[in-house]
This record gives structure tokens, sequence and C-alpha cells, in this order.
């Protein structure tokens, strides 16, 4: 995407001054925790005592945006050490609980404050205001960067690695283990499974995959797949059952990411119901987006509803008690990797919170 002259002269003009903000946000930081011994819970805590002017928590790009975040509607800047929970995976732990730990790994290079700065040439500018104090320019990912990723996996940052022996705990419980010797390229969704197959995962009794089997999704795809659980993400209604997104570790060369999905509720024709943002090492992220009608249609299967376009495929068609005989249906759609046979490092799985669904079965990467 070319960006206009005029637009990004002012993106870089107000750069010096959100550069000047963040650092001021860094010594508000610094004396909130000398005196009650630990973080704000968010950035508007600052305020007052901390940090006296309010327009200092608004970067100059946002404020004639008018951009500020849904949760603390004083600010613009991305918190990271807040304390709302992690996700149903990991039971009691905070984000800031993950934050602490990534600082174990990266160091006071973790970002505390992030700005969304504008773009350029189509992908985000992100300003990052390290633990240390320090303002560094990333993409989306900064685990990506250098720095970091001169000496670190940005899969050893990962929440599912940085609390996999708490992780395990929860996982035993309900999701059969993964078969032994699996080929890696059928990626591990282990961590991230929020239902088992044959548990009731939406609602009613009976409302599961039970039947769900892979030589039938083979039959219609081609494709092997993992399949032992769910997982959901979050829509505007269960937004305080499940998390809006989760990183998924790869690790895998390959051509093309198969996605088995589906999709609970309903949305608009085309409507963007949630994302992949799928990070290759060395290069730019790729994405996938789920669009509704065209990649997944209600799982609840409809008569006469129909995928348009050629995108995805109808990948299994079943049914369970509580539909009665009436159908079911999954969708698979596949990703071309453009750098053919370049790592996948990782995969952001994101819902966009409308009202549907969407739930991802599995992930096989084609080598
Ligand atoms: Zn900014």
């Amino acid at each position: 995407m070319q960006l206009l002259p005029g637009r990004l002269a002012a993106q870089d003009e107000d750069r010096a001054g959100c550069e000047v903000q963040l650092k001021q946000i860094h010594e508000a930081i610094q004396a909130y925790r000398k005196e009650n011994k630990e973080l704000p819970d968010r950035l508007s805590a600052l305020l007052g005592k901390y940090l006296g002017d309010p327009d200092k928590l608004v970067c100059p790009l946002a404020r004639r945006s008018g951009l500020r975040q849904e949760n603390d509607p004083r600010t613009s800047y991305f918190y990271e050490f807040g304390t709302r929970l992690l996700h149903p995976n990991f039971p009691g732990k905070t984000v800031r609980d993950w934050k602490e730990r990534q600082m174990g790994k990266a160091g006071s290079d973790v970002p505390v404050v992030r700005c969304q700065h504008g773009e350029r040439d189509g992908e985000g500018v992100w300003l990052n205001l390290s633990f240390g104090g320090e303002v560094y320019e990333s993409g989306l990912f900064w685990e990506a960067e250098e720095r970091i990723a001169d000496f670190l996996g940005a899969e050893d940052l990962y929440a599912g690695n940085l609390f996999a022996h708490e992780a395990q705990v929860v996982r035993v419980i309900r999701i059969s283990p993964r078969p032994e010797g699996l080929d890696a390229r059928l990626i591990d969704l282990s961590s991230f499974f929020n239902a088992a197959l044959g548990e009731k995962w939406d609602g009613d009794d009976g409302n599961d995959l039970k039947r769900l089997r892979g030589d039938d999704v083979k039959g219609r795809t081609g494709i092997d797949f993992d399949l032992r659980g769910v997982v959901q993400l979050a829509n505007a209604d269960l937004k305080f059952k499940f998390a809006t997104s989760v990183e998924i570790p790869v690790g895998v060369a390959c051509t093309k990411l198969h996605f088995l999905q589906g999709c609970g509720y309903e949305a608009k024709q085309g409507e963007v119901v949630g994302k992949y943002t799928i990070r290759i090492r060395g290069h730019e992220p790729g994405k996938q987006e789920i669009r509704y009608g065209e990649h997944v249609l209600n799982w609840w299967h409809n008569p006469g509803a129909e995928l348009a376009g050629n995108e995805a495929i109808m990948a299994w068609e079943g049914t369970n008690e509580a539909r009665n005989g009436k159908p079911l249906r999954l969708y698979m759609t596949t990703w071309q990797n453009p750098h053919e046979g370049a790592e996948v490092q990782g995969i952001l799985f994101e819902s966009n919170v409308g009202s549907a669904m969407p739930f991802l079965l599995g992930i096989t990467a084609e080598p």
C-alpha cells in the first residue's frame, strides 16, 4: 500500500513527540513503583500525582485520530503489564505474570508500554517503551526484532512455553495425549485446546464433536490433522469465558498451512470473524482472514447455506445428539507461504469478537 506523503510526514513529525511522552511515562511508572512497591494496574492510575498532564497519555498521532484504549479510555497507549487474567489454560495467571516471566528470559527489553504509531508499507509501526526505559521501533511482534531474536527464539516467550509446567496440569484432565511420534507438521495445539472433542463445549448437552474422524476429513481434503480438541475463541457474548486470541508456536518450514476450522453463531456475509497472523522467519508476517460465508459458516448448518468463492472447502459433515440428526459442518482453508519453504515460527489466532465465534480444530503444514 502506498502512503500519501502528507500522512507519512505527519507520522514522522509526531514521532519525536511520542518518544518524549513515552520517556515521561517511564519516569512516572518508576515514581509509582517506588512509592507503591508495585506497577500500576493501568496507565490512567499515573494521572494526577505521577503524571500531571493527561495529554501525555495520548500519542500526538492519536490526538488527531481519536484512538483510545477500550479498557482504559484516557490513554491511546497499550499497557503491557495489566492484571487481567491471561487465558483459561493458565488458571489464576495474569498478563503481568506472563510479562514478568518474559523478562526472566529477555530482560529489560520487554516493552512495558507500546504505541501503534501509524504504518509504513502496509505494516504497523510500533514504538516500544522497554522496561529499561529505552524507546525502540518494531513491527507488531517485538519478539522478532534482532535485539531479541539474536539470542532467543520468539517461541521461548510464548505463555504456553513459559507456563508449560502449570498448563500441563489442566491438559491432562481432559485432552487425550498427542500420539507418540506424530509428524511435527501436524501442529501441536495441546496447550490451546479448551475442550475435548467428546465434551459438550457450546451450551447444550450432547453438543460435541464426538463423531469427528480424521479419516472422514482426509477423504474430503486429502490432509491429515491431529484431531483431539477444539480451540475456541471469544465472540462478543463469550468475552469473559474464552480468550480473544492465542499465540501458537510452530517452528516448521512449509509451503502451505491447512486450517481445519468452524464457527459458532452467525455473522453477515463476508464479515471478518477472525484471522491468523503468520510469523515467517526473516520476513514480514503473512495474513489469513476468516470471512463468514467464504471460509466458515455456522457449524450448526442451515439448509441451503453454502460457501461463496473458492477459498475454502467443506471438510466434514456429521451430527451430534444435540442436533438430533441435523447436520454439523467444518471447513478447511489453505494459506500459501509467499516465501516458499521459509520457516513459520508462530501463528497468532485472533477473534474479532463480533457475533460469531471462530474455532480451530487443527493446523497441518505442507512441506
Ligand atoms: Zn505514538
